[in-house]
């Protein structure tokens, strides 16, 4: 698939945000000065993914403050943003590492070097900092937007609370090829209190994308207490997947049997890929496919194994 999707939002100028208040760059942070919850929203995790831009500026700019608790407002990984470029619009997804995959203490404590490590070590603090994180996401593919988490029942809880999206993809053995944000320290600790869980809200360039997040990070605060919000619907069903296999591309082969986009089905042990000599399959149950890749590139995810929970 080599069609680049319609640019409905594109980068904007973030540099009036650089400041911040809290001494990190790009990261703001109210407190109510009442007692309450501290909850983050953060955006650009991934650089081409606006949609967090969108909710973050808009929650700057049309000053939400918190009425209990602490709210703050990070964007992440501004420098793979700034890099946009679109004639190659999904290379500033990051810049060397995946902001997304490298929140364990090897990583962070680590002898590495790269923008991402250095952004994440500056946001390390953030992120530990909150109770509640909100990280907005989105997709290379224009589908359904999905809530990601781990299987913690404090992530089901608030998101079937705040009901949309109303799909989820849940994590039990968590992601498979990293540390996410989310599961950074405590957060990735059965006993810990706060939830902590990403959305996906649609195709990045996708004006409806921006807007869901906004829509999303509301809510989300919402829930938490720290802004007051009329529930615009009743939550719709939950629809869960269950995480079973992360795929990571091996060898520049790698080629779907099909072209996807996501929430495909495949049969028991149907085959979903071919990556040189190895064959991905679906497993003994049949799967659903998420965020299948757009180009395979050795060592990233190159398609995610679901399975429809009941
Ligand atoms: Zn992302």
């Amino acid at each position: 698939m080599t069609t680049i999707p319609p640019f409905e939002v594109l980068p904007r100028d973030l540099s009036a945000y650089r400041a911040g208040n809290t001494g990190v760059p790009y990261v703001h942070r109210f407190d109510s000065g009442r007692p309450g919850p501290h909850v983050l929203v953060n955006a650009l995790t991934h650089g081409n993914e606006f949609c967090g831009m969108v909710a973050a500026c808009h929650l700057l700019d049309t000053g939400v403050r918190p009425q209990i608790g602490t709210l703050t407002v990070s964007f992440a990984n501004v420098e793979a943003y700034e890099s946009f470029d679109p004639a190659r619009p999904f290379e500033s997804r990051q810049l060397v590492h995946n902001l997304n995959r490298i929140w364990s203490e090897a990583w962070l404590d680590g002898p590495e070097q790269s923008p991402e490590l250095r952004r994440a070590r500056e946001l390390r603090p953030v992120v530990a900092a909150a109770d509640h994180i909100l990280d907005i996401h989105s997709t290379s593919n224009p589908v359904q937007p999905f809530w990601v988490y781990p299987a913690f029942a404090r992530n089901g809880h608030t998101t079937q609370a705040i009901g949309r999206p109303a799909v989820h993809l849940v994590m039990p053995q968590g992601l498979g090829s990293g540390t996410p944000l989310v599961q950074h320290g405590l957060h990735g600790t059965p006993g810990h209190h706060g939830t902590a869980v990403v959305v996906e809200c649609g195709q990045h360039f996708a004006h409806a994308t921006g807007a869901l997040a906004t829509e999303v990070a509301l809510d989300f605060l919402a829930h938490f207490g720290l802004v007051a919000r009329e529930r615009t619907a009743p939550p719709a069903p939950a629809q869960r997947y269950e995480l079973l296999q992360t795929v990571v591309v091996q060898t520049p082969g790698f080629r779907f049997t099909r072209p996807l986009l996501g929430f495909e089905t495949f049969g028991p042990h149907e085959l979903v890929a071919t990556d040189g000599e190895r064959e991905i399959r679906a497993p003994e149950g049949g799967c659903t496919v998420l965020m299948p890749t757009r180009a395979p590139v050795v060592g990233r995810e190159g398609v995610y194994l679901a399975r429809a929970l009941h």
